[in-house]
């Protein structure tokens, strides 16, 4: 039986993160696209082509990816060609020096926004290799068409160390926070979703997430059976052998489900001593024999607790369930059938 719960708690978050990161892909893409080319118009000289040349080509593949991005909405990808681009672009312009020597200050937004487009350890470790390479560039001027004065050089780099340093230590702790904050989401959704007693899921769960689920993949669940469980004469059982009892005949019925089903199938504890499970991918005549296989497991086991041994036999109802709109439908036609096989004598599956 299913041993944890299916629940897509994190998905609001992972929307959020991913509009952020589309956010910081299109304001790169766009805006300094734009001016890339704006820059390559004003530093426009026939006679040294090279730096219109890396800002029109900049710019341009800066828009070409924003509209890979736009078609195939691959995010992932299109980060990390942005990445590349980025880093391309800083060493190109740091190489030529652009106008008037200035393109060192256009380096300083380059480490940030690789922490926006990868996350933590991807942009990390490409600062860092970016700063290897800057490093490496700058340190031997007479390879570059541009003219850095010394201290120039040796400021902007600690300053870039800085940059980046300042910015993965702010990125690692929004991310292990925005962790925390999930694991307690999730926490919170387990036990919201969880029968304390019996640690089986309850109602709500089926309601809420287990209907997402079929919704979203029906092709992993229908035929769905639906077999609805429910213990016989539980209330003189409570009367003679006391509520404690009753609680561990609850426990005990939940260990039968959680060892005999498979491990797709789902028991919920419906409410009291009656429980739904539900059989994905299971017809009606293999759903009664699943049910008949816990009824007879059930009445041949004998149940023990402390000094007491008592017989306990459930009552079972079944149905298949073909489509989503049919689910609410199907539970209560389930409820129909185990309502026939308690009154034609209980212990048995209908
Ligand atoms: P039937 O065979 O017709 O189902 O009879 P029943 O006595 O099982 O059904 P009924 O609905 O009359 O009573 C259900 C009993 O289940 C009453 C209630 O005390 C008991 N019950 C419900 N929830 C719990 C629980 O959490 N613990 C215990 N020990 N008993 C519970
Ligand atoms: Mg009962
Ligand atoms: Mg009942």
């Amino acid at each position: 039986m299913q041993s944890s719960l299916r629940l897509d708690t994190g998905k609001h978050a992972r929307k959020i993160d991913a509009t952020r990161r589309i956010y910081i892909l299109s304001f790169v893409s766009y805006i300094a696209g734009a001016v890339m080319v704006l820059f390559g118009f004003m530093s426009w000289d026939a006679n040294a082509l090279l730096l219109p040349t890396i800002l029109f080509g900049g710019g341009s593949l800066f828009f070409a990816n924003i509209l890979y991005f736009q078609l195939t909405k691959q995010l992932d990808s299109a980060c990390q060609i942005e990445a590349v681009l980025v880093a391309i672009f800083v060493l190109a312009l740091i190489y030529h020096g652009g106008h008037n020597n200035t393109a060192l200050y256009w380096a300083f937004p380059f480490p940030a926004i690789l922490f926006g487009l990868l996350g933590v350890r991807k942009a990390l470790l490409s600062n860092a290799i970016l700063m290897v390479l800057l490093i490496v560039l700058l340190l031997q001027p007479d390879a570059l068409l541009a003219d850095y004065k010394e201290a120039e050089v040796s400021r902007f780099l600690v300053s870039m160390l800085i940059v980046i340093v300042v910015c993965w230590i702010n990125d690692h702790f929004r991310e292990r926070s925005h962790e925390a904050m999930s694991a307690l989401q999730k926490s919170k959704d387990m036990e919201a979703n969880t029968d304390p007693l019996t640690l089986l899921v309850n109602r709500r769960y089926i309601e809420a997430n287990f209907a997402q689920q079929l919704h979203n993949y029906p092709q992993h669940y229908f035929p769905l059976g639906v077999v609805m469980c429910d213990i016989d004469h539980f209330k003189l059982f409570n009367d003679q052998y006391g509520h404690d009892v009753g609680d561990e005949v609850l426990k005990t019925v939940a260990d039968i489900f959680r060892s005999h089903l498979r491990p797709q199938d789902i028991a919920c504890r419906n409410g009291g001593e009656e429980f739904l499970l539900l059989l994905p991918q299971t017809d009606l005549e293999q759903s009664k024999s699943v049910a008949e296989k816990i009824r007879a497991i059930m009445a041949n086991q004998p149940f023990m607790f402390g000094s007491i041994e008592a017989p306990i036999t459930a009552s079972f109802g079944v149905t298949v369930c073909q489509e989503q709109s049919h689910f609410q439908a199907a539970i209560k036609a389930a409820d129909q059938q185990l309502y026939r096989a308690k009154a034609a004598g209980r212990n048995q599956v209908h």
